[in-house]
């Protein structure tokens, strides 16, 4: 998508702090973070929103859960803990139209919305 802002991360066209890429995932920490972790596992393949999932997607997003948990211990947060939480349009909070995995830790995670 040529006007998706984390495509363009993840072809290296704009800048961004990669922690981890493979085939399939890019992991880069986010530009705003809310949290001393906030880390966002994002496919390389574009996908809008978890609404348009498909069943083909189904080991791809298991993968994201994988990255996201090594990359939690690699940060030193995965026995204190850490929350995995993914956004769908506009009341679920989504702003960036490309699924993504959001990874926060290092504080206190409190209540929902
Ligand atoms: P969401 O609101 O769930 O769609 O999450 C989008 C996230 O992308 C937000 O936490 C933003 O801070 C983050 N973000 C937006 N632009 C960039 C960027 N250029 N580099 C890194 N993170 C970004």
């Amino acid at each position: 998508m040529t006007d998706c802002i984390f495509c363009k991360i993840i072809a290296g066209e704009i800048p961004s702090t990669n922690v981890y890429k493979d085939e399939q995932v890019t992991a880069f920490r986010d530009i705003n973070p809310a949290a001393p972790t906030h880390i966002l596992i994002v496919p390389n393949k574009h996908i809008d929103s978890s609404n348009f999932l498909i069943a083909d997607d189904e080991a791809l997003i298991g993968h994201l859960f994988t990255v996201a948990k090594d990359l939690a211990k690699q940060e030193g947060i995965a026995e204190s803990g850490y929350r995995l939480m993914m956004n769908t349009n506009a009341e679920g909070g989504q702003t960036v139209f490309h699924i993504h995995l959001h990874l926060l830790g290092g504080r206190q995670m409190k209540g929902f919305g």
